[in-house]
């Protein structure tokens, strides 16, 4: 069972509110699963583009680079939080964040009133 946390969001003049989410410590066999699926997916659209005249000289090298900065980024993306919601702080609407990854200086804008908030993490979930 994962354990519930909260994420909370707080606007440039301080309001703030509070999201309860799902969090999940990936161990390393989960995340080599997730970089897996990214890199195939890469590489694998880098192997359909070789056969395509002109273009071969350029998506397939860039798409296996990108694949593997891609298959970096997944793999550092240690410790997630999943499903958090709760209120914005501006205006009250509803958010929803089907899946949110820790790192430092998270920012985001409610799609309702616009307003920009930055997400920060509970740190007694970060064990
Ligand atoms: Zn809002």
């Amino acid at each position: 069972m994962q354990p519930r946390t909260r994420v909370k969001l707080t606007t440039l003049d301080n309001r703030e509110a509070i999201l309860d989410g799902w969090a999940e410590n990936l161990s390393v066999s989960a995340r080599l699963k997730r970089v897996a699926k990214v890199v195939v997916w890469f590489w694998a659209i880098a192997a359909f583009t070789v056969l395509l005249p002109i273009l071969h000289f350029i998506l397939p090298p860039a798409l296996l680079l990108c694949g593997a900065c891609a298959g970096l980024a997944v793999w550092r993306q240690a410790r997630i939080v999943r499903d958090a919601r709760g209120p914005c702080p501006s205006c009250g609407e509803p958010l929803s964040f089907p899946l949110l990854v820790r790192r430092e200086r998270m920012k985001d804008t409610c799609p309702s009133c616009r307003h920009s908030f930055r997400i920060s993490f509970d740190q007694s979930a970060n064990a």
